[in-house]
């Protein structure tokens, strides 16, 4: 159970981050709800977990803007006192092929996916170890294990965060702060929806489980990982992808 703990999901206005925040408010951890662009649907976050008998608050940060975060974090210790779980999911893609790639696509994304996490573990792992304890959790991707064409910028912001959880999970292992990472592999969200029925059906015979994965079932592995039972878990990377990679 997670009651009295202050959990803190970056990009929770839709998908697996929606669906952590619902998962971490029903075991009882008051939700702080980041997003970019959608207000509505983050709003709509706090009031389906206010339903469920949760308590949640909503906060818009564009996490790969660093001073933001400074202020962001700041202010959720300043309003709640202190953060227990730090997800780190807010993520977006701009694909293309290589050769065609622009430098501004390329940083959209590793200053979205890496840079904002940096920017979010910086900030939040202060108050962590004052408190001499923490979760935090990444969103890597199977991408960032495998690599995938025409996602060069993806790949690399997902493999950057399997090192950047390594070596927080070193650094901070010693103020009782645990750093692990969740590879998912194809889950249903706006982000999959996107794919041509083609590449969906290719997709989906690259994995043993042969279907996509729900949100609920990240979430589920998210809850663990900031859990007490996880407590002598740190520097992995748990891959939840039917199968995918193993
Ligand atoms: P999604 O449905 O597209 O949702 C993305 C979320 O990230 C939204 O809440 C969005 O907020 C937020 N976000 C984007 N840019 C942001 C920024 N600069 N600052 C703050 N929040 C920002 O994506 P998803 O499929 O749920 O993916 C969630 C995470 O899992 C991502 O890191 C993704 O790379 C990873 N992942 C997904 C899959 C998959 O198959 N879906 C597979 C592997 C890994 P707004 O709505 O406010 O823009």
């Amino acid at each position: 159970m997670l009651d009295g703990k202050v959990a803190v999901v970056t990009g929770a206005s839709r998908g697996i981050g929606r669906a952590i925040a619902q998962k971490l408010a029903s075991l009882g951890a008051f939700v702080v709800i980041n997003y970019n662009g959608s207000k509505e649907r983050a709003e709509q976050v706090k009031q389906e977990i206010e339903a469920d008998g949760g308590a949640a608050a909503v906060y818009q940060c564009d996490v790969s803007d660093y001073g933001k975060c400074e202020e962001f974090l700041k202010d959720v210790v300043t309003e709640y006192g202190r953060i227990d779980i730090l997800i780190n999911n807010a993520g977006v893609t701009q694909d293309g092929l290589l050769m065609k790639m622009s430098e501004s696509a390329f940083d959209r994304v590793v200053d979205t996916n890496l840079k904002g996490a940096f920017h979010t573990i910086r900030f939040a792992s202060r108050q962590m170890v004052k408190q001499r304890s923490g979760r935090i959790i990444n969103m890597s991707s199977v991408v960032g294990v495998t690599g995938n064409a025409g996602q060069a910028n993806y790949a690399a912001s997902k493999a950057g965060i399997i090192g950047l959880t390594k070596a927080a999970a070193r650094e901070l292992a010693p103020r009782g702060i645990t750093v692990n990472a969740i590879a998912p592999g194809f889950i249903d969200t706006d982000m999959t929806s996107v794919l041509p029925d083609k590449v969906r059906k290719a997709s989906v015979e690259q994995i043993p489980l042969g279907r996509f994965g729900e949100p609920k079932q990240v979430a589920a592995a998210a809850a663990f990982l900031a859990s007490e039972d996880a407590g002598y878990i740190t520097g992995q990377v748990l891959h939840v992808d039917g199968g995918m990679v193993m």
